[in-house]
């Protein structure tokens, strides 16, 4: 997972608002950041690891002059947390020199390094340097050498490029990672990854980039183009909507809170328990407890509080800092704990280290139950493209029953959101997601690909 933006804005610094929107994108992704602008003549790049506000300053992007630019924030899945991993990335072509950033997982990463000349180093381990290189050895125009990459590339891909002077933004055939359009009017525009970032900006929301789209702005302006992969069935990724994107982000046209707020309802539906009262474990799951308040007819109580000046845990590259994550991220309101019997709702159960902590901190914060609802279902199966869920082994609902979940988290009970419910939360249609990592089938997996019968 990884922030993008681009920025092309006659008359505006664009470096400056690319900086902006990356502000808004940090959630993410924390290990490394950076932004290239051009100015028409030259483009200039600057990138660090470390956070947004960290990495710039005054000084680092006033030198980033010009009306075009694009930003990153990086979140390793692939390639490992150094900053030759960090973009953008920059390549040279007999065409000119481009910019390049990229939100997601490439499947076929192998088969297009093999395809690459024998004389291509590769400097990273990323799937996004070779993806570059795959535009750099392409024949033809940048377009031609963009449509060449989606039919080519397999797996998720949000793509912002810039040249000397022009933008180009696509996303792979399938629409795994979010990537939408905003504008300013006045011929200067803004993509990003979330609809947030073009609020910050103050630019206008027009629409999400499509599957398998190529949008070209120039001074001439912005034109559509495709891909030649017509036929791949649209599958944006499900746990944008469970966790992800912000909740001020809208996602085809359907607000991120309301969907989260919609999930919450639905599960106090499926799975309704005696309680006092109903708390979330921030942030991501707020919308969603509120929610389950609001079906349940139950008080809203912060439960904890979340120290919003460390970064995820879960994110950070150093795993030995995870487990000191829970006693570092959240305090408990104990005046809204002690002798209650408390609902606590959260948005997912990835590898089961967080949730016995929680569980186990409300308890001795003198909750006198803990019932522990999930807005999503079971997360059994690895995400290939772009979620930092790689293997069977980790994922705790791969290899335990509800019940025996219940059991190692601690709680009194234990109940997650049906898929129905999960996906009529999203205003979008069964086939037009990617629910891989819940049912396991997947649009477009690597060729071999780890799977295993499940239980329970
Ligand atoms: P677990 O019990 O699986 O260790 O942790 C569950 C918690 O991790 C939930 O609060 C959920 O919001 C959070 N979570 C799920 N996916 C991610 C992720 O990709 N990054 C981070 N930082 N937290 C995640
Ligand atoms: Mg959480």
């Amino acid at each position: 997972m990884c922030g993008i933006s681009g920025v092309y804005a006659p008359g505006r610094e664009a470096a400056r608002l690319a900086y902006f929107a990356l502000y808004a994108l940090q959630h993410r992704g924390q290990e490394s950041a950076g932004i290239a602008a051009a100015d028409g003549g030259t483009i200039r790049s600057h990138k660090e690891m470390g956070l947004i506000g960290a990495i710039f300053d005054e000084e680092s992007l006033g030198a980033l002059s010009g009306h075009i630019a694009v930003g990153h924030t990086r979140y390793s899945t692939t390639g490992s947390s150094m900053v030759v991993n960090a973009q953008p990335l920059l390549e040279r072509t007999e065409i000119g020199d481009f910019a390049f950033v990229h939100n997601g997982n490439l499947t076929n990463t192998d088969d297009l390094r093999e395809s690459l000349a024998p004389t291509t180093t590769l400097l990273a381990s990323s799937d996004s340097e070779v993806m570059a290189k795959v535009l750099v050895e392409a024949p033809g125009s940048m377009l031609e050498r963009i449509q060449h990459v989606l039919g080519v590339a397999q797996g998720a891909y949000s793509v912002v490029l810039i040249t000397k002077d022009e933008l180009y933004a696509f996303r792979d055939p399938w629409g795994v990672r979010p990537l939408c359009l905003g504008t300013y009017g006045d011929g200067g525009y803004v993509v990003a990854s979330e609809s947030c970032a073009l609020a910050t900006v103050g630019a206008q929301y027009v629409r999400e980039i499509e599957a398998g789209e190529v949008i070209r702005i120039t001074a001439a302006g912005m034109e559509s183009h495709r891909g030649p992969n017509q036929t791949a069935k649209p599958a944006l990724c499900m746990f944008e909507y469970i966790y992800f994107a912000r909740p001020d982000s809208t996602l085809n046209g359907r607000s991120i809170y309301m969907a989260r707020y919609a999930m919450g309802r639905q599960l106090a539906k499926e799975h309704p328990v005696e309680a006092d009262v109903v708390m979330a474990v921030p942030d991501s799951a707020v919308p969603g407890g509120i929610g389950y308040a609001a079906e349940a007819d139950l008080p809203y109580v912060e439960g904890l509080i979340k120290n919003r000046y460390i970064g995820r845990t879960f994110i950070s590259p150093d795993q030995k800092m995870r487990s000191r994550g829970v006693q570092l991220k959240f305090n408990p309101v104990v005046e809204n704990l002690r002798g209650q019997r408390v609902i606590v709702v959260d948005d997912s159960i990835v590898r089961g280290t967080t949730t016995p902590r929680i569980v186990a901190l409300l308890r001795e914060s003198g909750a006198k139950e803990v019932h522990l609802r999930i807005t999503s279902p079971p997360i059994k199966h690895p995400c290939y493209l772009g979620v930092d869920m790689a293997t069977y082994d980790e994922l705790i609902a791969a290899n335990y029953t509800i019940e025996q979940i219940r059991e190692k988290t601690g709680a009194d009970s234990l109940g997650y959101l049906s898929l129905s419910g999960l996906v009529a939360s999203t205003g979008r249609e069964h086939g037009e997601m990617c629910l891989g990592c819940l049912t396991g089938t997947y649009p477009n997996a690597p060729a071999a690909h780890e799977t295993r019968e499940l239980v329970g």
